[in-house]
C-alpha cells in the first residue's frame, strides 16, 4: 500500500472536543514555528487599497503569485486613471491587460462584475467604508460580490484589513483534514467556520501562513512526507498508516 493509497484511512475525529482541538492547535503551531519560524501578521501589499486588493485576490485564483502578480501590475498600468475605468472599459482592453494571469476571459469580466458591483452600492469604486464595519458584516457584504466566496473575503479580511478572519485555502484545508482539526467530509467552505472555532485570534495569521507553507513543503496532496514531517503525533492520517510507510521519507 502506499501513501496515496493510504489516504481513505483518516478516522473521524469527533468535533465536540473543541478544547482538545484548540489545545493541539496550539501544539501543532508551536512545532510548525519551530520548524519554519514565527510569523508575525505584516500589512499586506494592498492594504491602502482595498478595492486593489479585491482584484489581487481574483487575478490570483488558479495561478502563481508570479503570474498573478505581473497581471496586477499590468492592469495598474494599463489603467493609471484608477478602478473607475476598470469598470467602464471595453471588457477586451481589460482581458488583455491580465492575459499574463491566465483565464483572462473569465476573470476580467469578473472583475468588471465586482467593481460594477461596488459602485452600485456605495456610489463610487471603493470599499474604505469596510474599515469601520464588523468582521461578520464585512464578510456578508464581500459575499455579496461575484465570484467571492469564503476564502477570497477572509483574504481581504486577513492580509487587507488585518482582522483574525482565517482564510482556508487547499493546503490549509488538506494539513488541516489530515490532522483531523476538521473531519474528512468538511469541504473548504465549511472549513471556515469550523477552524475558526478552533484558531485563536491571535494564531490566525501564523496557522494560514504556517499551513500553507507545510502543504507545499511536506504534506504535499499526492505523496505526504510523512517521514519527514514534525507532526507525526499530532496527526490522525499518519496513525492510520501501515507501520512500514510510517518511516517512508515520500
Ligand atoms: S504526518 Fe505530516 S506529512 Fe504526513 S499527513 Fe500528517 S501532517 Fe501531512
Amino acid at each position: 500500500m502506499t501513501v496515496r493509497a493510504a489516504k481513505n484511512l483518516v478516522p473521524e475525529t469527533p468535533v465536540t472536543d473543541l478544547d482538545g482541538l484548540r489545545a493541539k492547535v496550539t501544539r501543532v503551531e508551536a512545532l510548525l514555528t519551530a520548524a519554519y519560524g514565527a510569523r508575525v501578521w505584516q500589512a499586506g501589499n494592498y492594504s491602502d487599497d482595498l478595492v486593489g486588493g479585491l482584484v489581487a485576490t481574483v487575478l490570483s485564483q488558479n495561478t502563481s503569485d508570479l503570474n498573478s502578480g505581473r497581471a496586477y501590475a499590468s492592469l495598474k498600468a494599463a489603467f493609471p486613471g484608477g478602478w473607475d475605468d476598470v469598470r467602464t472599459a471595453n471588457v477586451s482592453r481589460v482581458a488583455d491587460a491580465i492575459k499574463s494571469g491566465g483565464l483572462a476571459n473569465v476573470k476580467a469580466p469578473r472583475i468588471q462584475a465586482i467593481l460594477s458591483d461596488i459602485f452600485e452600492h456605495s456610489g463610487h469604486t471603493g470599499l474604505d467604508h469596510l474599515r469601520t464595519w464588523d468582521d461578520a458584516a464585512t464578510v456578508a457584504y464581500l459575499r455579496t460580490l461575484p465570484g467571492v466566496g469564503p476564502k477570497t473575503a477572509a483574504c481581504i479580511l486577513m492580509f487587507n484589513l488585518g482582522r483574525p478572519v482565517l482564510a482556508v485555502d487547499t493546503h490549509v484545508h488538506r494539513v488541516s483534514q489530515r490532522l483531523g482539526l476538521i473531519g474528512p467530509k468538511v469541504g473548504p467552505d465549511a472549513a471556515h467556520d469550523r477552524l475558526q472555532e478552533l484558531v485563536a485570534d491571535d494564531q490566525v495569521y501564523s496557522y494560514h501562513v504556517h499551513f500553507i507553507e507545510h502543504g507545499r513543503r511536506v504534506c504535499h496532496s499526492q505523496r505526504p512526507a510523512c517521514g519527514v514531517c514534525p507532526l507525526q503525533k499530532e496527526c490522525d492520517f499518519f496513525r492510520a498508516l501501515p507501520v512500514p510507510l510510517q518511516s517512508a521519507p515520500d
